[in-house]
């Protein structure tokens, strides 16, 4: 006897939705950096010089390139005079002596809570204390904060790089960060510092910036029901690459990092029902919406929004530049 031939059964079609992160994107100090470059260029005209990227992302440096500023890597190569902005990722003081020398026109876009960091750095080298900064190195906001005192800081640079440090005395020694940190390896990093090192003294209050830790958050509530999390940012960003981590960590199956709709891939979409998305700190809402649009055309235009913090901080511009915007609208009565 054989059994009766079954008819196959079709898979059912895929439910596809999209869920969209909040809070995503821009932050006060990205957004403060940005209108800076944009007021100066209003106020002085063209050219500004930048000195490194005012913030790390490809869309916004071309946007403000298109509107006559000049990115420059070091201070050197701007015209002596001229105007010269420092990016939202802080400088070390020697830099502000160099544009000094130079007679630049510096307006300094550091992000004021990279110069909390800045300023922790200062006290704590003042009482001579060892400071141990967890960050990756190279990255520019590490080389600002190490310039306040390059003779007290050590970095550290994750969780593995604890074994071998060398402190000169154990009873003095302070641990601070980079701001764009992934919270959970900072915590493991400082909790196998604080084993070495007993009398590791905290930083005043969180170095990992509110909007870092906000995103991360965020992307942590929609990671789990998300087969592939679409991160929108650029490679240098630290916080964007770190959203990638996160996800991953959190239980999306798959997730991208992507300047833009022009870097997504078909391949990715393969068998996946919900699509998580969400955007570095310096990412302009406009290039999440084509993401966005992208994934409808694919059959994805059931979005959600799932937010987990409301954002209200504004960072005033910086004092320089105010100074010189007043004394413009003054002269024009
Ligand atoms: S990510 Fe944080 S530290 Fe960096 S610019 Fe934005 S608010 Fe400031």
């Amino acid at each position: 006897m054989t059994a009766a031939a079954t008819e196959p059964t079709a898979a059912p079609p895929l439910t596809k939705r999209v869920l969209l992160a909040a809070p995503r994107g821009y932050c006060a100090g990205v957004d403060r950096a940005v209108v800076t470059v944009e007021k100066a260029l209003e106020l002085y005209g063209a050219p500004v010089y930048v000195r490194k990227q005012i913030v790390h992302n490809t869309y916004v440096v071309q946007s403000l390139e298109a509107k006559g500023a000049v990115f420059v890597e070091e201070t050197e190569e701007v015209p002596e005079g001229a105007t010269v902005v420092f990016s939202a990722h802080g400088v070390a003081p020697t830099v502000h002596e160099e544009a000094r020398a130079r007679g630049l026109r510096a307006i300094d876009a550091t992000c004021p809570l990279v110069t909390k960091v800045h300023l922790e750095a200062r006290r704590f080298a003042a009482d001579d204390y060892d400071i141990l900064l967890i960050g990756h190195e190279g990255h520019e906001e590490v080389v600002g904060t190490t310039g306040e005192a390059p003779a007290h800081i050590t970095l550290v640079d994750g969780p593995d790089a604890v074994d071998d440090l060398v402190v000169r005395d154990p009873s003095r020694v302070a641990w601070l960060s980079q701001t764009t940190l992934s919270v959970d390896e900072t915590l493991e990093t400082v909790r196998r510092l604080r084993t070495k090192l007993p009398l590791l003294m905290d930083p005043p209050s969180d170095d990992i910036c509110y909007a870092t830790q906000n995103r991360q958050v965020a992307v942590k509530e929609i990671a789990a029901q998300c087969e592939l999390v679409v991160v929108v940012g650029s490679r240098n960003s630290s916080n964007s690459v770190r959203l990638v981590e996160v996800a991953l960590e959190s239980g999306a199956r798959a997730s991208h990092l992507v300047d833009g709709a022009g870097e997504l891939d078909e391949a990715w979409l393969a068998g996946v029902s919900t699509v998580g998305v969400t955007s570095g700190a310096s990412v302009p809402e406009v290039l999440v919406r084509d993401v966005v649009a992208w994934l409808a055309e694919r059959g994805y235009a059931d979005v959600e929004e799932v937010v987990s913090a409301e954002e209200t901080l504004l960072f005033a511009l910086p004092v320089e530049l105010r100074k010189d915007l007043k004394a413009a609208q003054q002269a024009q009565g």
